[in-house]
């Protein structure tokens, strides 16, 4: 990871918000998660960062991909499509699962020439794939719990596993074929009994679709690996044995494993640098102003559910104070407890573990554009 005094080199030279990503974690991170999960090819989901440059590096290491959007679809593919091997329709599914249940028909009509692998988890939607991407192979979106994990999933996607079997043999029975299952436990999932739980539903519902007939290849068991945002996550090698046993006690040897990890490659590997562009006394209490926001770099704090933690380059005795974002907009709350030392204008500060969920919701508002990128150790 960058040192300090790269951080402030880096803010010196780039100005500020900076968003700094160290690509030898991001390296690191796809190494310890295949290392853990040997029998898992992982599907980075773009989405938690997409940064092209990301996907380069995780191609590199060896990454396939999960995108929700033909934009992201096409992101993949460009940067993948000179590379590939003899079989190029081994190669899309080797490489990409397009993993949102539901997709405009324009979407399914554009991908339908690279033949894709896409999810469905209703009736509605495995007719509009019949109809708009025929040439499609699909994988049957699970529910499951989602109990006690940061970013719940299940209430908006998933099909009941009452309803499971049929909706495999409704696909077959219109001709497309059932290639896989998958499910998602909840992105930062810190109940680890989520996916024994999903493990065994999915279980069930293969044995049950073997009996109507249906042998299915792929399980996909999704996202939610947990970062060590702090110290009460439990370790991911925790997780990866128990994930491990119940694969190998519940499933066929040739069955073909992958998951969406997303927030797992990339939250440890950015930094984020800001300067200080205000400062005022609330009621006894310190108050910054930084040049980024919740609509910005730290759009986390809204739609992640993720609490930032701010450090200051200076050194000298702490307090607890407010710190807040440029925008004009009340609800602009970066953290209200916030150890710092008593800083000045245009003073640093700077955000770890904020590479996941974060510029990739940035917006403009307030005309405050973007914090500017910048890719270390590619
Ligand atoms: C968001 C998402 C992921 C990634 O989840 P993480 O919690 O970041 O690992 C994977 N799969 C699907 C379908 C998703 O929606």
């Amino acid at each position: 990871m960058a040192t300090t005094r790269q951080l402030q080199a880096i803010a010196a030279q780039h100005g500020t918000p900076v968003l700094v990503i160290d690509h030898e974690i991001i390296r690191r991170n796809y190494a310890k998660y295949k290392r853990h999960l040997p029998r898992v090819q992982a599907y980075y989901a773009v989405k938690a960062n997409p940064a092209p440059e990301i996907v380069r590096t995780l191609y590199g290491a060896g990454a396939s991909f999960d995108v929700a959007s033909l934009p992201e679809f096409m992101l993949v593919y460009e940067k993948i499509k000179h590379l590939p091997p003899k079989d190029q329709q081994d190669f899309i599914w080797d490489k990409i699962i397009f993993a949102n249940p539901t997709k405009p028909k324009e979407t399914l009509q554009a991908l339908d020439r690279y033949k894709p692998l896409v999810t469905y988890d209703n009736r509605n939607e495995l007719l509009k794939i019949k109809q708009h991407a025929p040439h499609a192979g699909v994988v049957l979106r699970l529910r499951v719990p989602n109990t006690g994990s940061m970013v719940e999933l299940s209430s908006k996607f998933g099909c009941d596993s009452g309803e499971a079997v049929d909706l495999i043999c409704a696909a077959f029975d219109i001709g497309l074929e059932v290639e896989g299952l998958s499910f998602h436990v909840g992105s930062q999932c810190a109940n680890f009994e989520n996916f024994v739980q999903a493990l065994n539903i999915a279980a069930a519902v293969l044995r049950e679709a073997n009996t109507r007939g249906h042998a299915i290849k792929i399980l996909d068991i999704g996202g939610g690996f947990p970062v060590a945002y702090d110290r009460h996550v439990k370790p991911f090698s925790l997780l990866a044995r128990m994930i491990n046993a119940e694969i190998d006690r519940l499933f066929p040897r040739n069955m073909e494993i992958l998951a969406e990890p997303g927030r797992f490659f990339v939250a440890t590997a950015a930094t984020l640098v800001a300067r200080i562009i205000g400062k005022a006394v609330r009621d006894g209490k310190l108050c910054f102003f930084i040049d980024d926001s919740v609509y910005h770099t730290f759009s986390g704090i809204i739609f992640d559910h993720c609490q930032y933690h701010l450090k200051a380059f200076k050194k000298g005795a702490t307090e607890v104070c407010a710190v807040y974002g440029q925008t004009c907009d009340g609800m602009d709350v970066i953290s209200q407890s916030e150890q710092l030392p008593d800083l000045q204008i245009d003073d640093l500060v700077y955000s770890e573990k904020i590479g996941a969920y974060s510029n990739a919701s940035s917006t403009w508002f307030n005309g405050f554009p973007p914090a500017t990128v910048v890719h270390i150790n590619q």
